[in-house]
């Protein structure tokens, strides 16, 4: 379905408070109740039903009544709060055409008021998982939607605090610009994945950097998990980004070693086959060592000298917590992916909202704007989007 963020234009005041009332109601219902949006919304002319009927004919929501009569969020719906509070907030004014469709995300241009172009990133988690995971067990079918809200936020913020801290130990990532739900705004890297490029300058030394990078970020107690020719990007220069941190785990994980094997094994096999090189001669020439490589030339896990803490340390103080990370981790391993809640408590009530505007920063955001008559004007600088993206609901 088409990001069509020209609706964004059309929506008013009162849509918007709608659609934040179902966000804060998923909290804790899978499908809010018709009469619980319209008590958490508290429009102050009445008419919510209305509202919601112009929400579900832009496929903002969905309506479901096998229960009862409720209402859940789409991906769009989530898109739209995300991107109308990014634009509130002056991060960027018009969303262009997509440029990447990941196994989890969508990825478009979006441009600051300057003319500047930046990434947006849209998490997607539980779209291609949960679907593989539904067929295999039952019971989690009333769950998926429940979930995936919580699991593409938590994504988001996990990318954004790790590309953060890369970025200040002198790792080749996007400038991290902004988070909010499960959308992450950063640098857009000039070039390609490498998985594009067919031939190379100075492949020995691409080659290089590019274990350089796997071993350094051991040495700070990372591992990437999906390193690989995807999420490599290489500029004219044959400058190398790295990108897509959401599976990235701590040395001390229980399998950190086969993921280290497995990072260092993905690249040594797309340079074996794309440009046929021989890497034991390769490392030989570039640094006149092979300390801590075996015999193939690999760089081994064990050899990698760590600095402890850096994860724990760093990461704790970005706001993203030991437990988002258990739950995030589950997730991706396949693990108890029925036990993750939905974040937080719920809101129930007109007074819990007050309770809740106060701690969550994003809904509240919207809606003191919309109290306080400020959320217009920027709108009108929308573009609609030019591609589609996969799927949306
Ligand atoms: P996923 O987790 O879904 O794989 P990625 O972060 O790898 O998402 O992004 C998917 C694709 O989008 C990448 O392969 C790349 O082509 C493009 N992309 C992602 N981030 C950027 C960026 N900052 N600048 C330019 N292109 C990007
Ligand atoms: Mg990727």
């Amino acid at each position: 379905m088409k990001l069509d963020v020209d609706v964004l234009r059309y929506l008013s005041k009162d849509d918007f408070r709608v659609l934040t009332a179902v966000e804060l109601g998923m909290r804790n219902h899978e499908i809010v109740p018709s009469e619980l949006i319209a008590r958490i919304a508290r429009l102050k002319h009445g008419g919510t039903y209305k509202v919601l009927k112009n929400l579900l004919k832009h496929k903002l929501l969905h309506h479901d009544s096998s229960k009862y009569d409720g209402f859940r969020l789409t991906y769009l719906g989530y898109d739209f709060l995300a991107i109308k509070t990014m634009v509130n907030k002056g991060v960027f004014v018009a969303v262009g055409r997509q440029i990447g469709v990941g196994k989890e995300s969508d990825i478009f241009e979006v441009a600051r008021e300057d003319g500047t172009i930046l990434c947006m990133k849209l998490h997607r988690l539980g779209r291609v998982s949960f679907r593989a995971v539904k067929q295999k067990r039952d019971y989690l079918r009333h769950r998926s939607s429940f979930n995936w809200l919580y699991l593409s936020r938590l994504a988001a913020l996990k990318e954004f605090a790790f590309m953060k801290a890369l970025e200040a130990h002198g790792f080749p990532v996007p400038n991290a610009i902004e988070q909010n739900r499960h959308c992450v705004i950063m640098s857009l890297v000039e070039g390609y994945p490498l998985v594009q490029v067919k031939q190379l300058q100075n492949t020995d030394v691409v080659f290089e950097t590019i274990i350089g990078i796997v071993v350094r970020l051991a040495e700070h107690g990372l591992i990437h998990c999906d390193f690989n020719e995807f999420n490599i990007m290489i500029d004219d220069d044959e400058k190398i980004t790295m990108i897509d941190f959401p599976q990235m785990v701590s040395v001390s994980h229980r399998n950190a070693q086969m993921y280290f094997d497995r990072d260092v094994e993905c690249i040594f096999k797309f340079f074996r086959k794309r440009f046929n090189v021989s890497f034991k001669e390769c490392i030989d020439d570039i640094d006149g060592s092979d300390d801590g490589r075996d015999e193939g030339g690999k760089p081994s896990f064990s050899a990698i000298e760590r600095s402890d803490g850096f994860l724990d340390r760093e990461l704790a103080a970005s706001g993203f917590s030991k437990k988002d990370e258990e739950h995030i981790q589950q997730f991706i391993e396949g693990g108890a992916e029925s036990d993750i809640n939905s974040d937080g408590e719920g809101v129930d009530s007109v007074e819990e909202l007050d309770e809740a505007n106060s701690t969550d920063g994003d809904s509240s955001h919207l809606l003191e704007q919309d109290d306080e008559n400020k959320s217009g004007g920027k709108d009108e600088s929308f573009e609609a989007g030019e591609n589609s993206s996969s799927e949306k609901e």
